[in-house]
């Protein structure tokens, strides 16, 4: 095959780009890929979805998805605190609105060593089929598992500029921890759905009921092992009437406070 020169030198530029990341996603992601044996669970980073002028999931009867998911956060670090050796961070307390990358750069402030944290991202979903239930677990990918995911990852970065290459550079450099965020991925979703009797979210089309992935900037930025759960879906009656009450929160809260414990066990 002939090329001409000019898509010749593209070529070369995007191939030499690829292999040259450029020096402040290194030193952004230096940390990430150097987990390995060393880790020790000590700090549980949650970072309750949305706050302030960004409400999130809406419903028609007023429901806000910022609530129900800083109120979920608070029961979880409550728990955390009062009944375990763990040491729970919130990246927001209030009602207040904070950007992605802020909530990036306080999980990767240095007190927060990647191989003794994990960063939780909490959600609810929704979905125009109101029929669509049940809760489900990411990690960071480069491509959404399935249509769903992929118009889910466009509302909840829709914030922040999201750039493809960087991201590229990124799903490279996350291997060091990927072995981690599927393994916390895999058992928060099983412990939900053990305790709370929910469904992993299904769709006709995706058969497959284990961790999804795709691009979400929160999980690309942060350096430990990082994982975004949607609690339910809003757009489903039941599953929202469940999720505003305290006390299914409060067993949301302790079915995630089992996981990370098993995720800890196995890890020694
Ligand atoms: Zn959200």
């Amino acid at each position: 095959m002939q090329f001409s020169i000019p898509l010749k030198l593209l070529i070369i530029s995007l191939v030499f780009l690829l292999v040259l990341p450029r020096p402040e996603i290194v030193a952004e992601n230096e940390n990430a890929g150097q987990l390995d044996a060393e880790f020790s669970l000590k700090y549980i980073v949650i970072d309750p979805g949305h706050g302030g002028r960004d409400p999130g999931c809406l419903s028609q009867s007023g429901v806000k998805e910022k609530d129900i998911t800083l109120s979920v956060s608070r029961k979880l670090a409550e728990v955390l605190r009062g009944k375990t050796e763990y040491e729970a961070f919130l990246t927001r307390t209030d009602d207040c609105f904070m950007s992605l990358k802020q909530r990036v750069d306080f999980a990767n402030q240095e007190s927060f060593p990647p191989n003794q944290s994990i960063f939780l991202s909490l959600h609810c979903n929704s979905f125009r089929d109101q029929r669509i239930h049940g809760m489900e677990s990411f990690k960071f990918d480069l491509d959404a598992t399935d249509e769903l995911a992929a118009e889910l990852v466009e509302r909840e970065n829709a914030q922040e500029a999201v750039d493809k290459f960087d991201f590229m550079i990124i799903n490279l450099r996350k291997r060091g921890n990927e072995k981690y965020t599927e393994q916390v991925a895999r058992i928060l979703q099983e412990s939900l759905v053990d305790q709370l009797g929910v469904k992993n979210r299904n769709l006709n089309a995706s058969r497959n009921i284990g961790v999804r992935g795709a691009p979400f900037y929160v999980l690309a930025w942060t350096k430990m092992p990082s994982i975004l759960l949607e609690l339910g879906f809003m757009s489903n009656d039941v599953e929202r009437e469940k999720m505003t009450a305290e006390k299914y929160q409060r067993r949301i809260a302790s079915a995630l406070v089992k996981g990370i414990k098993k995720f800890d066990r196995q890890l020694q």
